[in-house]
């Protein structure tokens, strides 16, 4: 049977979003419009995989739910809603955890980089976090996953997921009339203007929602002030701007300032070194600042504008439930015959 190709895709309300979201999903996640029916989920209970305080995540979600909009997802044409309000995500997450493998789970760098030393002390939902993203995208059977690359492995396991439920379920599968496989292999999207944007205060560790300093990023809420005290104050490097890309290899830091440079300003770059090479980071930084400044603006504005009418961005996401539980559901009806589950 061909499947139809869909884009899934989701993003935590853990906090701030930031330049990394914005880059490396978000941009994407526009784009794809265009080409693709497009799910694109407030992923609540991800979030909850660490600590979330229960008067701030209301709002956390609605966040999400407005830069989505704000940046040009069309909640119409698509569909835009936060996860706990269809069921099947986690119903469809319980059957993978029943078969992904232990040995699968303890290789996810995600875990040990979220959970630190304490590991005892991470909650079991921190670890099995990749097979409710697989039930994620596997639970609409979308085809395409628009990700930054830190989000690669736990696809590749999304994969495995979806293939050794096909293999082992195979017999059952042909029985219910639904051919040699009942999951897609979901593909990474990968590559995009930026899929792995740094923190500001050290180039080797990832821009993060979570990074306990406010410094390490640039929010998709902050005013020019604090865009411009931020980029002045990122950590740098005491040589000059390079004329060759590949001298960028050895310095993560001004990698990462000019890789955002090229992302705005959509050239590459070697491109941003022609223009740079040479110049001080005083001088590049500023630049910089401007461009950051002129890109994030109207997106900030808009986003204020929609969370003043939280209603409205309420009955966005109720719709948006409503027409992925539909999908959802019938997923999920298969599932259970599939399994062997008696259903009424
Ligand atoms: P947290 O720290 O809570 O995990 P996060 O910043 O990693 O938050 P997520 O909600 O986990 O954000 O990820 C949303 C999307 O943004 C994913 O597709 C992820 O790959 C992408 N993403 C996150 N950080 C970056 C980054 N620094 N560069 C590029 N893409 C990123
Ligand atoms: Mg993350």
């Amino acid at each position: 049977m061909a499947l139809k190709q869909l884009v899934f895709s989701g993003v935590q309300p853990t906090g701030n979003l930031h330049l990394g979201n914005y880059l490396g999903a978000i941009v994407k996640f526009v784009e794809l419009q265009k080409s693709h029916d497009c799910i694109y989920c407030v992923v609540d209970l991800h979030a909850i995989t660490v600590w979330q305080d229960p008067v701030e995540l209301p709002h956390a979600i609605r966040e999400v739910t407005a830069a989505f909009i704000a940046a040009g997802i069309d909640p119409k044409r698509h569909i835009v809603f936060n996860q706990s309000q269809v069921a099947e995500h986690a119903e469809l997450a319980w059957v993978f955890n029943c078969v992904a493998r232990m040995g699968w789970l303890n290789r996810m760098t995600q875990f040990k980089e979220k959970a630190g030393k304490d590991r005892e002390n991470a909650s079991v939902g921190l670890f099995a976090y990749p097979t409710l993203m697989a039930a994620d995208i596997l639970v609409y059977r979308a085809t395409h996953v628009p990700v930054g690359e830190d989000q690669k492995q736990h696809l590749e396991l999304s994969r495995d997921i979806a293939q050794k439920f096909n293999n082992d379920f195979g017999d059952s599968i042909r029985t219910h009339g639904f051919g040699d496989a009942f999951f897609p292999q979901p593909e990474p999207l990968i590559q995009g203007p930026a899929p792995r944007v740094m923190s500001l205060r050290d180039g080797t560790k990832k821009m993060s929602k979570s990074d306990p300093s406010d410094q390490s990023r640039i929010n998709l809420t902050d005013d020019a002030d604090t865009i411009a005290h931020k980029i002045r104050r990122a950590k740098t490097d005491p040589h000059p701007l390079p004329h060759e890309e590949k001298e960028l290899a050895q310095r993560p830091e001004a990698d990462n300032l000019a890789g955002i440079y090229a992302a705005l300003a959509r050239i590459g770059k070697a491109d941003v070194l022609k223009q740079f090479g040479g110049a001080q980071f005083s001088t590049f930084k500023d630049a910089l600042v401007e461009l950051l400044v002129a890109r994030l603006a109207p997106l900030n504005a808009e986003m204020r504008r929609l969370k003043d009418d939280p209603a409205h961005i309420d009955s966005v996401l109720a719709d948006g439930a409503a027409r992925a539980q539909k999908i959802a559901g019938e997923t999920m009806k298969a599932v259970k015959d599939i399994v062997g589950f008696v259903r009424r």
